[in-house]
């Protein structure tokens, strides 16, 4: 069956997934003398490796982003999973994704439970980790609280992997920026590193020795791979061939981080990075490493010659198809973009229902929120539905960009707005000439 997930992942990547090795070492699930406290981090870690009672069942979520924080063995072919967030209070985004087979053909029963949080995400499958199919005919019951999903899954030697979304890990995208690359308008580079170390890249799209900028980000939120796949088609379409991007690229610069939450993302976490924090809560304060290498190239964006950012989206997922802006700030250049933005995607795209708000999160330390009352652009948060059919997302992405592109390319050129007195006091701030901000 060729489902709309299938038909993704083979535009989206052609060449990834390393296969793991099956290398199972035992980890028992949490028994006697095991303190509170360790199995507390063990639930919290969400990597698990379980092997049934008779051998020949084996479940785990050992691979990057995977999330089942334990396993136990309660009945002939039953097997109860915990899964847990990596921290508590959380936001309910109910990651899970673990891989199972057996030595044998036959049914079993996986009876999920959420730890602080409910069934989310609908089931997707796949033999291969790379091709993905929508399983919702998996669930055979469901609690009223929808805290517990019963599955009943047909196993045998092949590995089946079972997450709440297709997997899309930090390699994956890294190769498909690397893909990029090769043309020779896309540049890569490493922006900074996470909390555990790992590269944070930012693409920079254009032909121009002088552009304005737009700036593009991804994956503050794990579990939000809709939100990532509509990035991935946005992008592409601004790298594409077509005549209208060549222009675009001609006088716009795209500056991409794909991945802003790399830790998040390798870990199968349901909302934060590695210091269990809530990235797109980080953005008035910037404790952390990843805001504060995304806050650094905007800023760079901004700063004296280079002062020509246009517009950023931040992309994520929630339960519809939706984009979050600002109330009307009167400081904001290009004035009334985002309006003139949906009209023409709502236009393009009549039987699509193109959803705005410009209430959600309004006070929250959010990057549309700085990026607005800082920096005085035109901020974005564009979020795609968990469900949305994939094809769909590719449809709308598209059209979204090039839609952007047209009206970008109708704006006068080279006009400098105003910086605000905070934005002053932030990239001297980052600069090092000024110690402390004013807050
Ligand atoms: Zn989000």
């Amino acid at each position: 069956m060729k489902s709309p997930l299938r038909l993704l992942r083979r535009d989206l990547v052609q060449n990834h997934f390393v296969t793991l090795a099956f290398g199972f070492v035992a980890i028992w699930a949490i028994g006697p003398g095991v303190g509170f406290a360790h199995a507390e981090a063990r639930l919290h870690r969400g990597d698990a490796d379980f092997r049934s009672h008779d051998g020949r069942v084996v479940i785990t979520s050992d691979f990057p982003g995977g999330r089942m924080s334990q396993c136990k063995q309660v009945g002939a072919d039953t097997f109860a999973i915990t899964i847990a967030p990596e921290s508590d209070p959380i936001n309910d985004s109910a990651w899970y994704a673990f891989r199972v087979q057996s030595t044998h053909p036959k049914q079993i029963r996986l009876l999920l439970h959420y730890v602080n949080g409910s069934h989310r995400y609908e089931p997707k499958v796949s033999r291969d980790g790379e091709n993905w199919q929508a399983a919702t005919e998996l669930i055979s019951s469901t609690s009223n609280t929808l805290e517990d999903v019963e599955l009943r899954v047909d196993v045998d030697r092949k590995p089946l992997w079972i997450a709440g979304q297709e997997l899309l890990s930090t390699d994956e995208v890294s190769q498909w920026s690397s893909d990029l690359t090769r043309l020779p308008y896309v540049d890569r580079k490493q922006i900074g590193r996470s909390v555990q170390g790992r590269t944070m890249e930012q693409l920079t799209i254009t032909e121009s020795a002088d552009p304005d900028y737009i700036f593009l980000v991804a994956r503050q939120h794990p579990p939000e791979v809709t939100g990532a796949i509509g990035m991935l088609h946005f992008v592409d379409t601004l790298a594409s061939q077509s005549d209208l991007a060549k222009r675009f690229r001609s006088r716009f610069a795209a500056r991409v981080v794909p991945t802003v939450n790399p830790d998040g993302v390798h870990h199968g976490h349901w909302r934060c990075n590695a210091n269990g924090v809530d990235l797109n809560r980080d953005w008035s304060h910037f404790t952390q490493p990843e805001t504060q290498a995304v806050r650094e190239q905007l800023l760079q964006c901004r700063r004296a010659g280079e002062d020509r950012l246009r517009l950023f989206v931040d992309f994520h997922s929630t339960y519809d198809d939706v984009f979050y802006i600002p109330a009307h700030n009167p400081q904001i250049f290009p004035a009334d973009f985002t309006k003139t933005w949906f009209a023409s995607i709502q236009q393009r795209f009549p039987g699509y229902r193109v959803n705005v708000d410009d209430n959600h999160n309004a006070h929250r330390s959010t990057s549309k929120a700085w990026v607005d009352r800082t920096l005085g652009v035109t901020a974005v948060t564009y979020e795609f539905g968990d469900e949305t059919d994939r094809g769909m997302i590719k449809q709308v992405a598209s059209g979204a960009a090039e839609e952007m592109m047209k009206l970008l390319l109708e704006l006068p050129s080279k006009r400098t707005p105003k910086a605000s007195p905070a934005m002053h006091s932030e990239i001297r701030l980052v600069s090092g000439i000024e110690e402390t901000l004013q807050r």
